[in-house]
Order: C-alpha cells, then structure tokens, then sequence
C-alpha cells in the first residue's frame, strides 16, 4: 500500500499504474450460475438487461484492459479562446439540430456500452451493475435533455396591447465551465455538459483528475454524434486546472459538481475581480443525508434499503446515507438485523459480479476514512474484514449519541446511528435540518401522517419515503440540493436547461 501512493501527476501521466495500485485491477472472468442478464431482468434503476448478452461476455468485457493515458491540459486560456470563438455559430445552430445531437450521443453511449462501462469498472472502480447504471443515466441525461429543449427552448410570443409585440428568445450564454467530480465521472460529467450545449452554449469541461479517460471517451463520442470540436473542449488535471478556468472572464457560466469547499472556492472565484460580469454558478455539492425510521416500519424493508443507500458504490454517492435515526423503542432489534446483513457484503475488485463493495477511489481519500474509522473504534458496534491488497475501506457502523454528533461528510461506506424518541418526528427532522445541508433525507414509517410531517418539514431536494435513498432517476427524480449541499438546479429535471439560458425580450411597435 505505501507504493500504492502516488501524485495527481502521476495519476494523470499513468491511470493504468493507479488502478494496479489501488486494487480495482482487472479480474478473470468467472461464469455465474445465474444470469443476471437473462431477458426480463431489470436493475436498479429499471434498466432491461437482456440485450447486454451473457454475463459472462459483460465480465469478459469490462475486464478487458480500457484505460488509456490522457495528458493534462496545459493551456487553459487557449481552450476557452476556442470555445468562445466557436460560440456564435453553435448558438445560431438550430436548436432541432442540437437536440439531434445529444439523441445520436445517446445512442453512441449505448452502442459503445461495455467499453465506457470498462473504463469505469478500472478508472472510477465501480461496480459492474454501477457501471451499468451510469451508462444509462448519462444517455438519459442526452434524450430527456434533448426533449426538454426542443419543448421549452426557442422563442415564445407574449402578449401585450395591440400594435406591441412582444417576444422572448431563450439562447446561450456563451462559454461554460463544467467541472465534474470522480464518482459520476461519466453520467454527471456528460450531463451538465450536453445541458449547456443543447441550449445554445459552448462548453470547456474539466472531469476530476481521477477520472480523466472516461471524459476523454465521453467527449470523443459527443464529437462523432455532430458536436463541433471548438463547441465542446475538454481540460484535464486537477484544482490548479480548474482554478485557472473558472478566473477567466470569458466564462459565461459554471456548472460545478463536487464538495461544498470547493463549490465555495468558486463562488469567491467569480466575484473576486471587479471587473469581471456576474455569472451564475450551478453548484451540486456534499450531504449529511439522513433516513428517519419510525417503530412502524418494516424492518426487513428497512435494512435492505439502508445497506443499498450506505454501502452501495462504497457509500461514495452524494445522496448516500449518513445517519440512520431509528425510534428508541426498535433501535436494537434493527441495528441487529443490520448487522447480520452488512455480513453478506461482498468486498472485493470491481470486475466481479459478485462484488458488492469495491476499493475508494484514491489513496487520500483511504487515509481519511481510515483515520476516523480509527479514532472511532470506541463507538463502532460493526465493521468488517477488508481484503489485505486494495484500498478497502470496510463497511463500518458507528453508533453516536446525538444527532449533532455528525457533522461532516464522511465519504465512504461509514454509516452512523443514533435514537430518537417517540413523539419527537418534528424535532429530529428540525435537528437534521439544522446541520445546513439539504441533498436528501429518507423516511420509512406506515404512517400517512409522519409522511406528510416530513414532506413539509425536510429541507432538502431529495426526499425518499419507504425506499432507499440513491439511485436518481433522470426525468422522474430531478436531483439537486440547498443550504450547504448546492444552489438548487435540479439535475434531469424539467426547469434545469433554463438555468443555462440567457433570456431576451424583445418589444416591438409594430
Ligand atoms: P472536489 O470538490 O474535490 O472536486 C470536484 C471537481 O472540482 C474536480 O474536478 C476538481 O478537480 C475540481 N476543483 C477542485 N478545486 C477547484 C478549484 N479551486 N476551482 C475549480 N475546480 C476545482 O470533489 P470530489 O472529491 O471530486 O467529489 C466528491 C464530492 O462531490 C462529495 O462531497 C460529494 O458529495 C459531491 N457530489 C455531489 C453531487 C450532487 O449532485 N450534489 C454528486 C456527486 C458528488
């Protein structure tokens, strides 16, 4: 593991050393006695399987070696020159010919499934059902946006007295920056990018240093689907690559998704110089999301949809549970239960089907879960064995006092419990409340009044009642949070294209 420490430089010149290093190497192909695959089945997110052949030659496929080096980006300002010379025509671009686009990236992304679902399995180290997954929501994202834009976008008359007219035209506003994190590196990067270009905007798009082969693909199919090569440039390397980005002036727009710190970073970014105009900033930030669970819930319900929403991607989701508050009265029979089913994980590379918890994504982040794991082995009531070689951070669960006892982002497979008292649902929720974050919160409870307690109650963007709390689905689930977890633009949502529109009315005397 020393070995396994390597610099963002590095990672950038050889992602191939990094995935050796880190233990989410490639796996042998291993046939299954079931097929997970076999015509009808869906998964988590819906998706039919059946056309994805056998498991076997998925395994076979995602094994296969993927990732190439991408260089980092030396020149930043060069790319923006592109993109904002290539903006005129892109914007004049008819909007039925954008929204074309992102449908023919759409079928690309399909067509080109297992090998972007290889580069994710080795360069992000998802699981293969996650890899699955993200592939299909980054070629939702493509459709739902290209038909939201071909309903919502152009140009709408309004009405005024007569002998006035009165129009208002939805446009580009020119250059954006999209800046992704690692852990949707493909769904998330690709869409709030193909969001911006779709409305008329030209787009430099920086990926997460960890996960740079995965934009490159992305970027190389957006180009085969009719994107123009100066509408859509991409900038690879980390914070210093991003900050020298989001200071140019010519940035018309920032979509950023990542950690609230770095949400802020770019906030005092763009208003530092005087001289700069005001452009708006999409942030999609961190969470201490939590699911409230009332003594009449079913506890078997319970337990399936806290290990999916806290260990699943190894708890490295946005959305991802944080903190289980189960009523006083059946705490220890569902940490019991709990327990027994955080047994059945399987940790394990991410190449094989049947791992369900894979290595974190880097070394830094390893250090950090490992050291609060550590400073809180007083408190943890279960945790289990990782495999020696890999940065496996083990699924861990830590019992605290009182709600306030959490107050940060633990990015990981760490969960935290604590009680809460019958009688109390307002106050708890006023409690998660009061950390400041807003991505999502869970509830199971059969009762309508508790539901509609919480609906009213949790300020957040995302509320789960009686089912687990991840898996966002594009146009059903617009995702997005408040407060400290982001400035509210709901991602795969209906009002989310005009976030990156400039709109003009224009009145004429006629
Ligand atoms: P991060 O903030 O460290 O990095 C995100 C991106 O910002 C990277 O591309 C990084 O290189 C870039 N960056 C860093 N400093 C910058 C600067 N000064 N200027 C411009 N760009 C800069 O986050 P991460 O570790 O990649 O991702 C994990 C975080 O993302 C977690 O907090 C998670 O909750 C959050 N997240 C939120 C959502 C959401 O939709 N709300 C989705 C996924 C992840």
């Amino acid at each position: 593991l020393a070995d396994a420490r390597l610099t963002e430089a590095e990672i950038l010149a050889d992602p191939v050393a990094k995935i050796a290093a880190v233990g989410g190497a490639r796996h042998p192909s291993i046939p299954l006695p079931i097929d997970l695959f076999a015509p009808g089945h869906r998964n988590s997110t819906g998706i039919d399987l059946s056309d994805i052949a056998t498991l076997d030659a998925t395994v076979k496929a995602v094994n296969a070696p993927a990732v190439k080096p991408v260089a980092a980006t030396a020149d930043v300002a060069s790319l923006v020159a592109r993109a904002h010379a290539a903006f005129p025509a892109w914007n004049a671009t008819p909007l039925d010919t954008r929204a074309a686009v992102l449908e023919k990236l759409a079928d690309l992304l399909e067509q080109d499934r297992e090998r972007l679902m290889a580069i994710l399995v080795q360069e992000a180290f998802k699981t293969i059902p996650d890899a699955i997954g993200e592939v299909r929501e980054a070629a939702d994202f493509c459709r739902y946006y290209a038909q939201q834009a071909r309903a919502r976008l152009g140009s709408v008359e309004l009405p005024g007295p007569t002998g006035e007219r009165n129009t208002l035209h939805l446009e580009g506003r020119g250059v954006w920056a999209t800046v992704a994190p690692w852990n949707f590196p493909l769904a998330i990067f690709l869409g709030q990018t193909v969001a911006a270009l779709v409305t008329g905007n030209t787009v430099v798009a920086k990926p997460a240093p960890q996960t740079p082969a995965i934009a490159q693909a992305a970027v190389e199919l957006a180009y085969r689907a009719g994107v123009p090569r100066d509408a859509l440039l991409l900038a690879v390397g980390g914070p210093d690559v991003g900050q020298k980005l989001t200071e140019d002036h010519r940035i018309a727009g920032v979509a950023f998704t990542g950690s609230t710190a770095t949400a802020k970073r770019i906030a005092r970014t763009l208003v530092a110089d005087d001289d700069r105009p005001i452009v708006p900033l999409i942030a999609e930030t961190g969470g201490i999301n939590a699911m409230i669970v009332d003594s009449t819930a079913l506890p078997e319900q319970v337990v399936a949809d806290v290990i999916t929403s806290s260990f699943r991607s190894a708890g490295q989701r946005c959305s991802a549970l944080r903190l289980l508050l189960v009523q006083a009265d059946v705490a220890d029979n569902v940490i019991e239960m709990l327990k027994g089913a955080m047994d059945t994980l399987v940790l394990g590379p991410t190449g094989h089907p049947a791992t369900d918890v894979g290595p974190v994504i880097d070394r830094a982040a390893y250090d950090k879960l490992m050291a609060y794991r550590a400073s809180m082995a007083g408190s943890t009531v279960k945790t289990l064995d990782a495999p020696a070689d890999g940065l496996f951070v083990p699924p861990t669960l830590i019992r605290l006092d009182r709600v306030e006892d959490l107050t940060q982002e633990w990015f990981g497979p760490i969960l935290h419990v604590a009680t809460w008292e019958a009688g109390t649902l307002s106050e708890t929720i006023g409690k998660v409340n009061a950390k400041g974050y807003g991505l999502t919160m869970g509830l199971h409870s059969r009762i309508a009044r508790a539901g509609e307690v919480a609906e009213a109650e949790a300020a957040v963007g995302n509320l789960y009642i009686n089912r687990s709390m991840i898996g966002a689905v594009v146009g059903s689930q617009p995702f997005g949070g408040e407060g400290l977890s982001g400035t509210g633009p709901k991602a795969g949502g209906p009002h989310y294209l005009y976030r990156f529109c400039a709109e003009r009315a224009v009145s004429v005397d006629t």
